[in-house]
């Protein structure tokens, strides 16, 4: 399968609506017009072009078009219980199309990212669709399987992309993924959760100086996005390096199943698919915009136990209190208010809290062209607590000093 840019597909895309009776007007091109025009002749070549003959071949298995197969990937063949293997879901149309890689599991304990793309991946209709859509809910089984998020080492997978075919388990592993899968992908989201006790509104965190990932990052419907030009090792970061669009998608957070998070980020990813020109219908959404945010974190400067008075999501007004840190020892109270008017993306939960504690993520709404600009300036983004790239991990190295870092 060539590699074919999300920009390029999009412009095919729009070529071949164009040759259909208009049907969307300029201000609502930035929702995308349908790429299949629900009233065209599903029979007509210009429908969305003629139906595919040739069968998606991926992992040693021939998916003919128009149907789905459930195949395995072996993660290592040189770790106990690796007779396992992860599902892989693959779902070929029987139209063109791009194809499409959902990651979940990365870290195994970050459920919400687990079953929102076993859900999407099952909702898909192969005998109805443009592209091919493969999709893997648990890439960490190991970690799955032990509830914890990192692998048995205690590496973190996603510090290791592309890896390499001899080196540590994580990189073997990481390599494995890389050249069984990722090569064969036009665009990846990789779905994580906020790390340990921390909870991500849902966000899209997208190197947004890369015009690919931007055109990516803008698809998830009414859904944050947050520029982060990602660490060395992550999957999106190799990915992106060989021209294969990636983003981080963040929703909820870990151990837990919130079924809130989960119906945004199902209904963002069929955005995601109807953007690409994958299917027919879009999801509907009250806004239909992204909403693009610099941020910056709000911390405790005290020990103690946090109490928060906000909810995520919650829009505050400069020196709103947002919580207190409660030393029961000495019976008093520290207050934490917003230095600004902002949202709330990300938060900790109620917990304790040592000083320098990241404990709110503040979102200042932003134009996308200011976003953009600023990320061409080469700006990292998202920061965390000590000036450092923010990325899906960084709370987790801050908490964990056993971590290996990049
Ligand atoms: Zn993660």
């Amino acid at each position: 399968m060539n590699k074919v840019s999300v920009t390029r597909l999009v412009s095919i895309v729009l070529t071949l609506v164009a040759l259909v009776p208009a049907s969307a007007s300029a201000a609502d091109a930035f929702v995308g017009p349908p790429a299949i025009i629900p009233g065209g002749d599903p029979a007509s070549a210009q429908f969305i072009g003629p139906k595919l003959v040739a069968a998606f071949e991926i992992l040693d298995t021939q998916v003919p078009p128009g149907e789905r197969a459930q195949l395995e990937w072996h993660a290592s063949s040189s770790l106990a219980g690796s007779e396992m293997a992860s599902p892989v879901l693959v779902a070929h149309g029987e139209r063109p199309g791009p194809v499409l890689c959902l990651v979940a599991g990365m870290h195994g304990d970050e459920l919400n990212s687990v079953e929102i793309v076993r859900r999407v991946a099952n909702a898909v209709d192969p005998s109805d669709f443009g592209g091919t859509l493969v999709a893997i809910p648990v890439v960490n089984l190991f970690g799955y399987l032990r509830n914890s998020r990192y692998l048995p080492d205690r590496r973190d997978l996603n510090r290791f992309f592309p890896g390499t075919p001899h080196g540590s388990i994580a990189s073997r592993i990481a390599y494995g993924l890389f050249t069984g899968v990722i090569r064969h992908c036009d665009a990846v989201v990789d779905l994580h959760t906020g790390s340990f006790a921390r909870r991500n509104l849902p966000q899209v965190r997208a190197d947004l100086s890369r015009d690919a990932v931007g055109e990516l990052a803008r698809s998830f419907g009414a859904t944050a996005v947050l520029h982060s030009r990602g660490a060395r090792g992550m999957l999106r970061t190799a990915a992106s390096e060989v021209d294969i669009p990636t983003v981080t998608f963040e929703v909820g957070g870990p151990g837990e199943l919130e079924p809130g998070e989960i119906a945004h980020g199902e209904q963002a990813l069929q955005t995601v698919l109807h953007k690409l020109g994958m299917t027919r219908h879009s999801p509907t959404w009250d806004e239909s915009r992204p909403v693009f945010y610099e941020s910056s974190w709000i911390r405790s400067d005290v020990s103690g136990l946090l109490l928060s008075h906000v909810a995520l999501g919650d829009q505050v007004e400069a020196k709103q209190l947002l919580g207190v840190v409660i030393d029961p020892i000495s019976n008093t109270e520290r207050k934490l208010v917003s230095p600004a008017a902002g949202t709330i993306i990300g938060m900790a939960r109620n917990q304790v809290v040592l000083p320098g504690f990241a404990v709110f993520h503040l979102g200042g709404e932003t134009s996308e062209q200011h976003a953009v600009r600023e990320a061409r300036k080469g700006s990292p983004g998202v920061l965390d607590e000590d000036g450092r790239r923010l990325d899906e991990d960084s709370d987790a190295r801050a908490l964990d000093d056993e971590l290996d870092g990049d």
